[in-house]
């Protein structure tokens, strides 16, 4: 695939949506609701969030208006593609008792349209690929997620506004998108660089009215990643914690962060990565029907631990340390790599700013 950058002016860039369109997208993007920037479908170019900042920190997101022209210039909002993918709730089947007794199983059939989503981030892809290893190369394919994930089109932005909360950079998720994507932009305040990482990139980039980006935008995008890279102030000790947490399960940190920790399933539902789910029935006031759904559950949940009449994770310290170990540690084992992407989500939607960079920093120094 050509790699070659491109240059497409900020006034073509409403090209970008209709040619998604022509091929047979929804567009997705960001735009602000209630005070967040969240990746919803838009109908042009003045749905995106045009001039704003986010101003992040443990446990605080703000949006601030500015009169800059762009419009990707923020780290990230509270979701990324998970809901996309993963969705909060899917019914899995419906069972029917017949008049002879017998129950008849009836499988809901997934439904995807296709979707084009602008504005993904690297660290983003970087969560999108752990979950492809978790939900499609197995030896039983999630068909509800394979289906939509099949009918992605991701059009990734290169960050270049990281918040006081990103570490991406130490974690060697972003901020550059590398792979993973099927168009990548660069903005510019003039436009975007823009280059194809897939067969369907180059057809909708075919498409555009680009023309050869010039050495000086080039260099300009290419500085502004990396001063992005050099602008996050939080870092993980290392990419691999794996058998240092697991060394330290008696470690009186996890006494002190259970002090602050609300066991509030935050940090796990804004989390690009994590999966864990519950699965409820519902069944009809006549009992003859029963519809099964599958919901995002959280390992902070007492229910989440509940097996055969025992809770096993009945206290604050052991959810916590589940879920770092699990992200941190474990993943090693199942993922070849941390669960953890960099993002940052789970530090600014703590409602008490508990700072998975520093709780690793005080279990593992
Ligand atoms: S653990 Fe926190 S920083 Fe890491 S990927 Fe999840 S939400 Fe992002
Ligand atoms: S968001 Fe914060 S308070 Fe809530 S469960 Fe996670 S670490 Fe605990």
């Amino acid at each position: 695939m050509a790699e070659q950058r491109s240059f497409l002016p900020r006034s073509e860039f409403p090209r970008l949506l209709s040619e998604l369109a022509t091929v047979g997208y929804r567009c997705i993007g960001p735009r602000v609701r209630d005070g967040a920037i969240v990746y919803e479908p838009i109908k042009g170019v003045e749905d995106f969030p045009r001039g704003i900042h986010d101003r992040q920190a443990p446990g605080e997101y703000r949006l601030e208006q500015t009169a800059e022209p762009r419009f990707f210039a923020w780290a990230n909002g509270p979701q990324a593609l998970r809901p996309l993918t993963f969705a909060g709730r899917d019914k899995l089947w419906t069972a029917e008792r017949g008049t002879d007794g017998s129950v008849e199983f009836t499988g809901e059939p997934p439904q995807a349209e296709p979707l084009a989503v602008i504005g993904v981030r690297a660290c983003d892809l970087a969560a999108l690929y752990v979950h492809d290893q978790h939900f499609m190369q197995t030896g039983h394919p999630d068909p509800w997620y394979t289906a939509r994930r099949q009918n992605l089109f991701l059009v990734a932005v290169n960050c270049t506004h990281p918040s006081l909360n990103c570490f991406c950079a130490s974690t060697g998720d972003g901020p550059r998108a590398t792979y993973g994507y099927d168009l990548a932009l660069s903005e510019l305040d003039e436009g975007f660089l823009i280059e194809a990482r897939s067969a369907k990139g180059e057809r909708v980039l075919a498409g555009l009215p680009v023309r050869e980006a010039s050495a000086q935008q080039t260099e300009t995008a290419d500085r502004d990643i990396e001063s992005a890279a050099q602008r996050q102030v939080k870092s993980v000790p290392s990419r691999n914690l794996r058998d240092v947490l697991f060394a330290r399960l008696d470690h009186p940190r996890w006494n002190e962060v259970a002090q602050r920790c609300l066991s509030c399933t935050n940090c796990t539902l804004v989390c690009p990565t994590c999966f864990c789910h519950d699965e409820t029935e519902v069944p009809s006031l006549d009992g003859r029907r029963s519809e099964h759904y599958r919901e995002w559950g959280s390992c902070f949940t007492q229910s989440h631990s509940y097996i055969h009449g025992i809770t096993i994770r009945a206290d604050t310290r052991t959810r916590y340390r589940q879920w770092l170990t699990h992200k941190v540690g474990s993943w090693h084992d199942q993922f070849g790599r941390s669960g953890c992407v960099g993002c940052g989500r789970c530090i600014t939607w703590c409602p008490v700013g508990i700072d998975i960079t520093e709780e690793l920093a005080a279990i593992c120094r």
